[in-house]
């Protein structure tokens, strides 16, 4: 059986009044439809690790599209439904979702051996899951809300800080477990535990991995990469032999370590100078990861991830374009602003924050900032309608001036629209030659 603990307390001081109000809901509706709910797995653990996660997924006892369809048409929200898996999104906001699960027990295939009675529907949906920290269970509906059920240990092992399999053929069932057994346990400086280690161990021995689909594996790593800190994580990736999987030249070794750590801090800068951009972080460790290769390893690892061709092709022409700037371009003593936006340009902030983590120069990385902080937004107050409007015939002549004035403003030769049109008349008289001809013909602007 199952232990039982009340932790309405814990559930009443760290979730939000709204969380609280729609899991009391569920419950609610849970009962009307004779239903058990239950919120599970991550969302649970975190909420035992007082780690703020609005991800909730909830196992119903029941029907489970009809309970969400229910629940929707009740609070005026969406559901998204999957017929197929027996699943729906409650959908409140963009940062708030509620997955909906069924567990029936006429959805599980089971060995005839097992003893069916002592086999809730629920307890069959949580022994599918991967560890022990994601197994418990909060009962939602009322007469119990608040209760914490934990078949397999998981409150101990959160306790004890440790991250177990459920059962010895874990790893064989889902490869991607060894790579989230490593993302938790760094996450939370957890200890994979031993008995786990080693079942690790002999799945990537077995070849396990290989037996992964390139996307699912890309984006196991795209998740280890996406951790706040994935140092560590990349450190034991390599020491369990999951590196050396990719491509055999893969290491985490001091070098790729401080380079990482580098990386690290540009993006950490990044985010914090501004602080609405989006960026994809794990993209410039990716970037990094892959930065030490030879062409055929490189090559290895883009089939074996099944990486796009747009990816393949924008991570040669970033190493190849970095390597050739670090080299000429940024050699130069002085540079204009313009220069530097002109070259900088055609660069992604990911790719900027690689060649900034890429470089050991002081002033590369200066330049590349004030790119980030002065250049790249730089607009001109006239535009194209207003080129239009004096009668410049329509033509590549447009983006010409527009760029030039761009230039001028980054190189503080002009600095408001009256400035833009002296300079107009300084370099490109023709313009106003034609404005003058069209106004004599009767046209204004
Ligand atoms: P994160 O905090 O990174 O989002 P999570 O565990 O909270 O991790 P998901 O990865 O979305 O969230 O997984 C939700 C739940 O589904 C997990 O808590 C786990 O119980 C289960 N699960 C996910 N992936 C697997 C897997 N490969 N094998 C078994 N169970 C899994």
């Amino acid at each position: 059986w199952p232990k039982k603990k009340s932790i309405h307390s814990v559930v009443m001081e760290q979730l939000p009044g709204e969380v609280i109000a729609i899991l009391k809901d569920l419950g609610k509706l849970a009962d009307r439809l004779h239903y058990k709910a239950y919120a599970v797995g991550g969302f649970v653990r975190d909420l035992l690790l007082r780690r703020p996660n609005l991800d909730i997924d909830i196992v119903v006892e029941g029907d489970g599209i009809e309970f969400a369809k229910e629940f929707a048409a009740s609070h005026g929200i969406r559901a998204r439904c999957h017929k197929k898996f027996n699943t729906a999104v409650l959908i409140f906001s963009d940062k708030l979702k509620v997955d909906v699960a069924s567990a029936r027990f006429e959805y599980y295939q089971y060995p005839a051996a097992l003893p069916i009675v002592e086999f809730s529907s629920l307890k069959m949906d949580l022994y599918r899951r991967d560890f022990t920290i994601n197994t418990l269970a909060l009962t939602l509906n009322p007469d119990d809300f608040g209760q914490l059920i934990d078949f397999f240990g998981g409150q101990r092992d959160l306790k004890d800080k440790i991250i177990r399999v459920l059962h010895n053929l874990s790893f064989v069932e889902d490869p991607t477990r060894i790579m989230r057994a490593i993302r938790f346990e760094q996450r939370f400086n957890f200890k994979i535990g031993k008995q786990t280690a080693t079942l690790m161990k002999n799945a990537v021995r077995m070849g396990l991995i290989q037996k992964l689909g390139g996307r699912r594996f890309f984006h196991e790593i795209d998740l280890i990469l996406m951790e706040e800190n994935p140092v560590p994580a990349v450190r034991r990736m390599d020491e369990y032999g999951v590196l050396g999987l990719l491509a055999s030249g893969m290491r985490f070794d001091t070098r790729m370590e401080e380079l990482f750590n580098r990386i690290r801090n540009m993006i950490s800068w990044y985010r914090l100078s501004f602080l609405d951009e989006p960026l994809e972080g794990s993209w410039v460790y990716f970037l990094g990861l892959l930065s030490g290769l030879h062409r055929n390893d490189l090559e290895k690892v883009w089939n074996r991830l099944e990486m796009t061709e747009n990816q393949r092709e924008r991570m040669l022409w970033t190493y190849g374009q970095v390597e050739s700037l670090l080299r000429g371009f940024f050699q130069l003593p002085e540079h204009r602003p313009s220069d530097i936006y002109r070259t900088l340009q055609p660069f992604k902030p990911e790719e900027l924050l690689f060649m900034m983590a890429r470089t050991e120069r002081e002033e590369v990385r200066k330049a590349i900032s004030h790119y980030f902080h002065r250049y790249r937004r730089v607009r001109t107050e006239l535009k194209g309608k207003d080129l239009k409007a004096m009668g410049v015939p329509p033509g590549p002549i447009y983006r010409i001036i527009l760029d030039e004035l761009i230039d001028a403003h980054l190189n503080g030769e002009v600095k408001s629209l009256q400035d833009e049109w002296g300079y107009l008349k300084v370099h490109h008289p023709e313009i106003f030659e034609n404005a003058e001809k069209n106004m004599s013909s009767g046209m204004s602007f």
